[in-house]
């Protein structure tokens, strides 16, 4: 049975139940038309021979059949025989053998040379002593015949019947497992040609297959990003990180060869670990985030006083301005830590991008069914040009800045993909030399509205 597909399998079982099926119905349609039969000659003979005994009468010894007796009459043959059994009246069949003993009333089957036939005597008495023996003969129907006729029939209709039948399934079937098929192909084409991005993209459906298909298309879905993060991120980190090793490896070079004091060792060594700390929170931000974007981390969801969580994270910033408006009751569903991380993220930067004596703002509020969490600063500014790029991964505006505070570029590809994990989006508003204002949108919880 093994190698045997699905469809074949059901066909098979189909066909053979299907011809048990038709056999059974066929020997009961045979055996039931046989007894219809029979039941009905049975009845003409009883009646026939009963009505030719009612002709039957005695004057003295003598035997009299009346007018209305029939010897032979619709296939029945009636004889007259005397008390020992001497045929009076009446021509048997030659076929019937002679000498089947007499039994009142009793219907019998008696073979003859070439069928059988049915037999039912009478006994008409004169007197105590005497009387004489009506016996009917009927020949047993041939059903024969019938029989042959609808066994020829079954013959030849039932296997057309069933070809045609197991034709029908085997196509109905295939054309009902042909998403499997398409399911099979694609993930062989995927395995073969490494091509991740091709989905089965059967039409959206309730029933098993469509179901299956999605799953897989998820899952291929998953696979890709997963792949692409991958690639994104060993392509990010050799080229992120040639940068400090290669300053690292300069400063160890130079320092061997020409620090002489404790002083110039002391500063060579400084410079190392600065740029071994940067490397550390490079490294560490990325993994952070292909994590998120793997999926392998999943938000841990909860209610978030994002009021709360602002003056908390803000704290951690003494120069966050005096008129910092924090509304209180705007609950959304988030993660505490990463909704904290993106709060960092922007006030760095508005430190980072501030003039000497600037300031930065963090407030919070709510509009109809979201929060607003913004970051404003009256630094820098960003020009209009750079406002859709700041957001990509290790862009910056200005990439040759190479002071001690500069980042790599991943900060605001963080916020805006933590973002985007908590159903919101970011907005920015900035003009160039006069400051700027990140805000971050999230839906509202109902509950918090109320
Ligand atoms: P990084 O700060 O590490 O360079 P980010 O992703 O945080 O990377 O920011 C990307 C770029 O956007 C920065 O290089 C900077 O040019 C610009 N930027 C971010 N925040 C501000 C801001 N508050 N004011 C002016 N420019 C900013």
């Amino acid at each position: 049975m093994k190698r045997f597909s699905v469809k074949g399998k059901i066909v098979l079982w189909l066909t053979v139940m299907m011809t048990l099926l038709s056999g059974l119905l066929l020997l009961f349609m045979l055996s039931a038309s046989q007894q219809v039969i029979t039941g009905t000659s049975m009845k003409q003979l009883s009646e026939t021979v009963r009505r030719n005994a009612g002709q039957v009468s005695f004057s003295g010894d003598k035997l009299q059949l009346g007018e209305r007796f029939h010897f032979y009459q619709s296939g029945v043959t009636t004889l007259v025989y005397s008390k020992s059994g001497t045929l009076l009246a009446g021509q048997p069949p030659v076929s019937v053998p002679a000498g089947a003993a007499f039994d009142s009333g009793e219907l019998r089957i008696i073979p003859s040379e070439d069928s059988r036939y049915l037999l039912l005597d009478f006994w008409i008495p004169n007197g105590w002593e005497s009387g004489v023996w009506i016996r009917g003969l009927l020949e047993a129907p041939e059903n024969n015949r019938a029989t042959q006729n609808i066994l020829l029939v079954a013959a030849i209709a039932m296997p057309l019947f069933l070809l045609l039948a197991a034709a029908g399934e085997y196509l109905i079937l295939r054309r009902a497992f042909r998403p499997l098929d398409t399911i099979n192909d694609t993930a062989e084409a995927i395995g073969a040609a490494k091509d991740l991005s091709r989905r089965i993209g059967l039409p959206h459906g309730k029933d098993e297959f469509s179901r299956l298909a999605e799953t897989f298309d998820r899952l291929f879905g998953r696979l890709e990003r997963s792949f692409e993060a991958e690639r994104q991120f060993t392509a990010d980190a050799s080229h992120e990180l040639r940068t400090p090793v290669s300053v690292i490896k300069g400063a160890c070079e130079y320092g061997l060869k020409y620090d002489e004091t404790e002083e110039e060792h002391r500063e060579t060594l400084e410079m190392i670990h600065r740029q071994s700390v940067k490397m550390s929170e490079l490294i560490s931000q990325m993994l952070t985030m292909t994590r998120l974007e793997q999926e392998m981390e999943l938000p841990t969801m909860e209610e978030v006083d994002l009021g709360a969580l602002a003056a908390e994270t803000a704290q951690e910033f003494p120069g966050v301005g005096g008129q910092t408006e924090l509304a209180e009751g705007v609950i959304v569903r988030g993660d505490s830590a990463l909704l904290s991380r993106l709060l960092r993220n922007l006030i760095e930067n508005a430190f980072k991008y501030g003039k000497p004596e600037g300031h930065v703002w963090v407030s919070v509020e709510k509009t109809d069914g979201e929060a607003l969490l913004r970051v404003r600063d009256d630094g820098i500014g960003i020009a209009p040009e750079q406002q859709e790029k700041i957001w990509q991964r290790f862009y910056q505006v200005d990439a040759s800045r190479n002071d001690e505070t500069a980042g790599a570029g991943l900060g605001l590809a963080m916020v805006e993909q933590i973002a985007r994990l908590h159903g919101g989006r970011m907005t920015l508003e900035s003009v160039l030399g006069i400051g700027s204002a990140f805000t971050l949108h999230l839906p509202l919880l109902k509950k918090a509205k109320a």
